[in-house]
C-alpha cells in the first residue's frame, strides 16, 4: 500500500504518513462515533530535515476528555509513550483528532493548542504538525496544519513528491 504525501502551502515543509498509520487513525475514528478522539504522532525527520515521517500514531490516553465539539487528550501513559519511542529513534512530531461528521477545517481551539504545543518546551517540537480527520466512516477527509517557528498557521496539500528517503 502507497504512504500519503504532503507539502505545505510555502513549499518548506515536506510531510509522509504511512497507510498503516492512516489506517490505524480511521479505526480510532470508527471507534468513536459521534465523539472526537485523538492521539499522537512520532516519526523522524528524513532528508536533512526537508521531510517529516508519521511511523507511530497512538490513541486517546485513558484520561483524554472526549465529546462531540471538543477533544482534550490526556497524560496518562504519555511519557511513557515518548521515551519508548525515543528508544527507537522516533520523535513526538504532533496531534491528530476526529471531528466525528463534521469537516477537518482546525476550530479556533484547534489553532491556538497547536501554537501552544510549538511554544511549549517540554514538547521539544517548535514545529508541530497537526492532523485533522473529518467526516465519517467511507467518507473520512483529512486536513494538516503545521505551526512554524515564526508561529504562523501553515496548511500542508496532498502532494506526491520523489526523494531517496
Ligand atoms: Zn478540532
Amino acid at each position: 500500500m502507497k504512504d500519503k504525501e504532503y507539502i505545505s502551502e510555502d513549499g518548506v515543509f515536506k510531510l509522509r504518513v504511512t497507510q498503516s498509520c492512516l489506517d490505524q487513525i480511521k479505526d480510532f475514528c470508527k471507534a468513536s462515533p459521534g465523539k472526537e478522539t485523538g492521539g499522537i504522532m512520532f516519526g523522524q525527520y528524513l532528508d536533512n530535515h526537508s521531510i517529516a515521517s508519521i511511523l507511530v500514531i497512538s490513541g486517546p490516553p485513558k484520561d483524554s476528555k472526549r465529546t462531540q465539539f471538543s477533544f482534550v487528550r490526556g497524560k496518562a501513559g504519555v511519557q511513557k509513550l515518548v521515551d519508548d519511542n525515543w528508544a527507537e529513534g522516533g520523535y513526538y512530531l504532533g496531534e491528530w483528532h476526529y471531528h466525528p461528521n463534521a469537516s477537518p477545517e482546525p476550530s479556533s481551539q484547534d489553532i491556538k493548542q497547536l501554537h501552544k504545543i510549538a511554544r511549549d518546551r517540554r514538547f521539544n517540537c517548535p514545529e508541530p504538525i497537526m492532523l485533522i480527520i473529518g467526516g465519517k466512516p467511507g467518507n473520512f477527509s483529512i486536513n494538516i496544519l503545521l505551526s512554524n517557528s515564526g508561529g504562523e498557521l501553515i496548511k500542508y496539500y496532498e502532494h506526491e513528491f520523489n526523494n531517496p528517503g
